[in-house]
Parts: structure tokens; C-alpha cells; sequence
């Protein structure tokens, strides 16, 4: 058999439960069969031929092998530059499933901020349950205070409920920050009866779905507990990207070509667009690179300075001599150092950031106010427009996937996972792996040297 040693191993119904009793997949694959001879020649026979995924299934984690340290660059991790091959586990629909579906109470909750796409993996999640079998599928309204609040109820999930949600953005089940206890969580789950849960959300999200995951089993319920991550600014370990990131991106084009036409219609215009961002510049970099209208991108990973002979207001001095406007786009994450700390938080418990686009707004006013030279500053923020868009097709079709595995894994007998893409494939991989610390952009990555070349900054240090 394809034994590979996988880099992580994923938590299974079968440690714990040595009695859990396996039946045959209730999923249907409607894949087709090698219809010629021809094709079938070193195929397994028709009986075997089933397309569910072997448990021994892998998915290797990074395909580039490189012949020197020096082309490697930032990525080489190795000094001897030849990849350890890392393989991790494959998503889909197993043969053997570890969930009767007549005995399978599904729940899905989201939490944390909104993101595109979310109403695409609840609907698809409803979708594949169904196709399995399972009769009660039920939300729990407004994240993890679903399950503590009195006043709110379950909302009862079905192909009918959910068949046009994704025509909107937003989350059909809502959500929110804060919240009841993990105790208290799972006592709710025992109460609910609840042996399936689904969960969308983010880093804190994911670090609640884990400790939900082990708390379950320190009670001993046979219970999967499934990720499926939300985050928009793409900073998950190990995953090529998110689902809601691409829309991110693509909706933060219209607010930047927005900026760019009010600097450039202005005498000596500077448009700055705020975009999200708190830890990693994914989108700010992808804007710039897609929207080719920025002539500064400002993220967290890369220090700068905004005065001083090597500062941005130098540089917007001089864009503003020889090109008459400029773009600016900044992280939200960026530059925090500059603004005064409150030592504010949300419910959740996440430090809440001050506004560098205003800061760098007020800096560049005044700034050219000391010179003499007029400026039109134009700041804006689309934050809320972009995460409460609908998902674009790209995401629509990540969302479906992503949606459909978390079930097939739920039924395997998965729980403490959560799903992703790596390298264009779909994989399971266990929650604490991908949550340890955020995904970044490297700075001495090819894609920062891209956009730096693309925009035509220095290094404001
Ligand atoms: P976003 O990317 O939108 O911030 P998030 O999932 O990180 O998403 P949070 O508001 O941080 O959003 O957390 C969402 C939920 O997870 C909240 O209900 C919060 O109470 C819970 N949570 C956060 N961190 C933890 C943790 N370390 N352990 C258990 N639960 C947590
Ligand atoms: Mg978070």
C-alpha cells in the first residue's frame, strides 16, 4: 500500500473509540467508470473501480525542488535544498463511513467577522449531509453564543433553506465575537444531541473548534469536529489560499481604481486605500499587483518609515513632482507602531487596531502643508463593502469543495481537522498545525519583489 509518512497525522474516531464500527459509504460517486478496454488496461477491474479516496491517500506539500540555495531565495528552508517530501492527508469521500445517517444531528455555526463565500460552504455542507442521509441539519444562530443563549433558537437547515443563500454575502446563520464557555459548548451539544459539528471561522474560531474537539473526547461522545477556515486575508498556514481572499482582492480593485481616478483628476492628488490585513499583507500585496494603480503598498511584514530622507512622504514628494498624483495602499496591520496603543479588545479578546489610513492621511497633510506645496488627500476605507460581498465564481467553486469535504471527513471519522487546498489539491490537516501562527508575507519572497517591481517603490527604511 501507498504508505508515505505524512507530515501530520489527523485525528480519528479509532483512537478513542476502539468499538467504533465502520459501513459502507452511503455517499454516492457518481464518477464514471473506464468505459473501453483500452482505457481500463492497468486500470482496477469495474468492481474495484470506485473513486473513494484510500485513507493512504497523500498530497504532497511543496512541489518545487531547487538546484541551489541562492535560486531558492527565501523559500529555501534547507540548507542542502532538497525538500524533505512532505505529505499530508487527501480530502474526499471514503468508502467506510463512521456515521450512521439516520443517527447524525449536524450542526453548523459561524464566527468571527464576515467573510465572502461563507453562505457557499454552509449551503454546500447542508447539500452533502443530505446526500449522505442525514435528516436533522441545524444552525446555530450568531457563532458560539448560539449555544448559550436562551432567546436564540436553531435554525432547521435543509436543501430548500439554503438552495439560494450564495446569492448574497453575509452569513445566512449570522455571527459574532465572544461567547460561552467550552464547557458550556459541549454540555449544549449533549443537550442538542449534536454528533456532527461544522465550523466556520478564523484562528480563534479554529483554537475554539480544537478545544471543542477535545473536550468531547475527554468526555468520551463520539463527536467530529470540523474546520472549514474563514479568514479573508488569506494567512493560514500551509494553504494556497482561502476561501473569500480572491473576492478580497478583487473587489479591493474598484475601491483602489476609485482612489486612483480621485488623485488623478485632482492637482497634486493622493488617494490611500485602507485595505484588511492585520497580521499579513496578502491582500494589499495581490491589489497591487492586480490593479497596477499603486505606486505604494504598505504592509505589516515590511518596516517603514514615513519621514526622514528615505521615508513614504519623500517618496509621495517626488511621485508628486514628476507624475502630478499617487495611490497609496495600506494594510490595516501596518505601521501600528506610529499610532498610539489603548489596549482596547473585542469580545474575543483581539487587540482592536488604530487607523494607520488616517494617521498616514493626517502625516502627509501636514507634511506638505511644512513645504508649501498643496495636496489633495483622499483616504478611503472598504473594508466593510469587501467583506459583505458575495463570493466571486473562483471562491464560489473553492467554497463548494471545501464545503462538500468537510462533510466527507466528518464521515470518515475525521474530527480536530479542518480542510484546505495545497498545491490545487484538497487535503485535511489538523487544526493546532494550521493555527500556531499566522500565515506571512515574506519580504524576500518573489511575489513582494514583483510587487515592489510592479509599483516602482524603494525601501523605506
Ligand atoms: P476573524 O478572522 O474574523 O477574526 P476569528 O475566528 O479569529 O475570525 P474571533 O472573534 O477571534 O474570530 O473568535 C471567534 C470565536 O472563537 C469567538 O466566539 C471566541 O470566543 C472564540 N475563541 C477565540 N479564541 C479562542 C480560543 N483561544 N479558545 C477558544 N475559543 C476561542
Ligand atoms: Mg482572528
Amino acid at each position: 500500500q501507498n504508505d508515505f509518512e505524512t507530515r501530520f497525522n489527523i485525528p480519528h474516531i479509532t483512537d478513542v473509540f476502539d468499538d467504533a464500527v465502520s459501513i459502507p459509504s452511503t455517499f454516492c460517486l457518481r464518477m464514471r467508470t473506464p468505459v473501453s478496454e483500452e482505457f481500463a488496461r492497468g486500470y482496477p477491474s469495474d468492481e474495484e473501480w470506485h473513486g473513494y479516496i484510500n485513507k493512504n491517500d497523500r498530497v504532497l506539500l511543496k512541489v518545487i525542488r531547487y538546484s541551489s540555495p541562492t535560486s531558492a531565495g527565501a523559500e529555501c528552508i534547507d540548507p542542502d535544498c532538497t525538500w524533505v517530501e512532505q505529505w499530508v492527508h487527501r480530502a474526499g469521500p471514503r468508502e467506510k463511513i463512521y456515521f450512521r445517517p439516520e443517527e447524525v444531528k449536524a450542526a453548523i455555526v459561524t464566527c468571527g467577522g464576515l467573510c465572502p463565500g461563507l453562505n457557499d460552504v454552509i449551503r454546500q455542507i447542508v447539500i452533502t449531509l443530505e446526500i449522505y442521509g442525514v435528516k436533522k441539519i441545524v444552525g446555530i444562530p450568531f457563532g458560539y453564543r448560539g449555544f448559550s443563549a436562551k432567546e436564540l433558537n436553531e435554525m432547521p437547515l435543509s436543501r430548500k433553506v439554503v438552495q439560494n443563500i450564495h446569492l448574497s454575502g453575509g452569513s445566512l446563520l449570522g455571527v459574532s465575537r465572544g461567547g460561552p464557555s467550552i464547557s458550556e459548548i459541549v454540555d449544549s451539544m449533549e443537550e442538542r444531541g449534536i454528533n456532527m459539528l461544522f465550523v466556520l471561522g478564523g484562528n480563534g474560531t479554529h483554537a475554539g473548534a480544537n478545544a471543542i474537539h477535545i473536550e468531547c473526547r475527554t468526555r468520551r461522545m463520539k463527536v467530529a469536529v470540523v474546520g472549514v477556515p474563514k479568514t479573508i486575508d488569506n494567512d493560514i498556514l500551509l494553504m494556497d489560499k482561502t476561501f473569500g481572499f480572491d473576492t478580497a482582492v478583487e473587489e479591493a480593485q474598484r475601491a483602489i481604481n476609485s482612489a486612483y481616478i480621485e488623485a488623478h483628476s485632482a492637482y497634486h492628488g493622493v488617494g490611500i486605500v485602507k485595505l484588511m490585513g492585520r497580521s499579513s499583507g496578502f491582500i494589499a500585496m495581490h491589489a497591487a499587483l492586480s490593479s497596477g494603480q499603486i505606486d505604494i503598498c504598505l504592509i505589516p511584514e515590511v518596516p517603514f518609515n514615513l519621514h526622514g530622507p528615505h521615508g513614504v512622504l519623500r517618496h509621495l514628494k517626488y511621485l508628486i513632482e514628476t507624475k502630478g498624483s499617487a495611490v497609496v495602499c495600506v494594510a490595516e496591520g501596518a505601521g501600528q507602531d506610529f499610532l498610539q496603543k489603548t489596549n482596547a479588545k473585542d469580545a474575543s479578546g483581539n487587540v482592536v487596531f488604530g487607523d494607520i489610513g488616517v494617521h498616514i492621511q493626517q502625516e502627509i497633510k501636514k507634511a506638505f502643508k511644512a513645504i508649501s506645496v498643496p495636496v489633495d488627500v483622499k483616504y478611503i476605507d472598504p473594508t466593510y463593502m469587501i467583506r459583505a460581498c458575495r463570493a466571486n465564481a473562483s471562491d464560489g467553486i473553492l467554497c463548494t469543495v471545501l464545503g462538500q469535504n468537510a462533510v466527507h471527513g466528518a464521515f470518515a471519522g475525521y474530527s480536530g481537522i479542518t480542510v484546505g487546498i495545497c498545491n490545487t489539491h484538497y487535503v485535511y490537516l489538523p487544526i493546532p498545525e494550521v493555527i500556531s501562527y499566522p500565515r506571512l508575507v515574506d519580504p524576500n519572497s518573489r511575489m513582494w519583489h514583483r510587487c515592489l517591481t510592479s509599483t516602482g517603490q524603494p525601501d523605506f527604511i
